[in-house]
């Protein structure tokens, strides 16, 4: 597929990563007191950080309309960062109030047209922190889910205690490819969503000492349907046993995709090099776009 490929040098790519710097100042307060916090964390730093960890592509994802031109700045400077455009489930209530179905729809596809542009996302439904606006999540869900067949671009779904609405509208959308980011460990949805050919990520809670139920399923899981994300600047990885819990409180950045790999492997029980190489290649699979740009 890609040169690296071919040549069997494995690398890592962060299907899921929010880089917006007022994502990483809201995270602050959590922990890594550094005084030099704003040069640390700049994007370029944090992507050149990824870059020295072999995490050689980064997948940088949209939540909201207004965030369309900053995720494009950054993945336009990059050759290696690509973006999505879509309105998250905790954004849809907004959404509907601030614009019609046609200038969101007319402002997603406008987006989707752009070269590094490779699919629509984030989208789907969240009852864990809004179930009030179940009716308006289901219906930005579904419009987008639209588009998507209509742009022919995959969709990464955020799916959080709505497992059974979300394969439900799956459903109705039978020509839609995606991956479910950051997946929780339920069984039965794992089973539903590869029925319909959707990929699998694994975020930095495969780390987790209490992600009991998602270690369980990872095996269920087949390789060649399994993707990896950080889901920055949330979700850091706990990878230091002698220091447990230590870890977690770092801002999350795409170098740490790294350790959900190795998170993966040690389950599994199978080489690091395996799920590098596969994660990498469904990936392009996955979001062809990106693959038919660095092919070009
Ligand atoms: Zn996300």
């Amino acid at each position: 597929m890609t040169t690296s490929m071919q040549n069997n040098e494995e690398f890592l790519v962060d299907s899921h990563c929010h880089l917006l710097f007022s994502h990483f100042k809201s995270v602050l307060p959590r922990g890594d007191a550094s005084s030099d916090f704003d040069e640390k964390y700049a994007v370029d730093a944090v992507i050149k950080r990824a870059v020295d960890a072999n995490v050689k592509y980064m997948l940088l994802i949209g939540t909201e309309l207004s965030d369309v031109s900053e995720l494009r700045d950054i993945s336009d400077k990059y050759d290696n960062v690509f973006r999505t455009v879509g309105i998250h489930p905790l954004e849809a209530a907004k959404h509907h109030q601030l614009y019609s179905f046609d200038e969101i729809s007319g402002a997603i596809r406008d987006n989707c047209k752009h070269v590094k542009s490779v699919g629509i996302g984030e989208i789907g439904l969240d009852y864990h922190y809004e179930r009030e606006s179940k009716n308006q999540q289901k219906e930005i869900f579904n419009l987008q889910l639209g588009l998507a067949k209509e742009c022919d671009l995959p969709v990464s779904i955020h799916s959080r205690e709505a497992s059974d609405d979300v394969a439900d509208i799956l459903k109705d959308h039978p020509s839609v490819k995606g991956v479910i980011h950051c997946f929780s460990g339920e069984k039965r949805f794992a089973e539903k969503v590869l029925d319909m050919g959707f990929y699998i990520s694994i975020s930095g809670t495969i780390t987790y000492k209490n992600a009991i139920e998602l270690r369980n399923s990872l095996k269920y899981i087949p390789l060649d349907r399994l993707l990896i994300e950080t889901d920055s600047p949330f979700l850091t990885p706990d990878s230091f046993p002698e220091t447990p819990g230590l870890f977690r409180k770092k801002v999350n950045e795409p170098a740490f995709v790294a350790h959900v790999a190795k998170g993966i492997s040690e389950r599994l029980d199978v080489p690091l090099q395996e799920v590098m190489y596969h994660s990498s290649k469904n990936f392009f699979e996955l979001f062809s776009k990106a693959a038919a740009y660095i092919n070009r």
